[in-house]
């Protein structure tokens, strides 16, 4: 795919600059948040709790599989398992990793990904993360090679 270029933050994605990128030679890795972006939300009810997936999440995970993307889950959540739990039931084959490139210390916060995409971008406050735009925002800047998924 080339080198990925910055996107910067008020278009939604936020990449990491101190990181080169891609962070694998061949494979773009997304990061993508968990609560209110790919799970509905309604504010913390326990880690156990984890909310259906929003509209047209599974789908953008499909168009990221079939362009060669991988994904990584970057939640602020500490229990991963009901995450898991969820990727089994809703999104199997379709997220490779869960907050795996989080430094152990927890002083690195950021992963390193090739892009983030995250409901708190500065782009989406104060509506709904729509994953319509936002992948035929990465369509339209080379990112999805293979087309998006009908
Ligand atoms: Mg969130």
């Amino acid at each position: 795919m080339g080198r990925l270029m910055l996107l910067s933050n008020k278009y939604t994605f936020i990449s990491t600059p101190a990181t080169p990128f891609p962070v694998s030679e061949d494979t773009p890795v997304a990061a993508i948040d968990f609560d209110n972006t790919i799970a509905k939300y309604s504010g913390w009810k326990g880690s156990d709790h984890v909310g259906k997936p929003r509209k047209n999440a599974i789908w953008a995970l499909k168009c990221f599989k079939h362009n060669g993307w991988e994904v990584e889950i970057f939640t602020s959540r500490k229990d991963t398992e009901p995450v898991w739990s969820w990727i089994d039931y809703y999104a199997h084959g379709l997220i490779q990793r869960v907050n795996e490139t989080r430094d152990s210390s927890e002083k690195e916060v950021k992963p390193k990904v090739d892009i983030f995409i995250d409901d708190r971008s500065e782009y989406w406050i104060g509506k709904e993360l729509d994953w319509v735009e936002v992948m035929e925002r990465l369509e339209r800047r080379g990112f999805m090679p293979n087309g998006l998924l009908p």
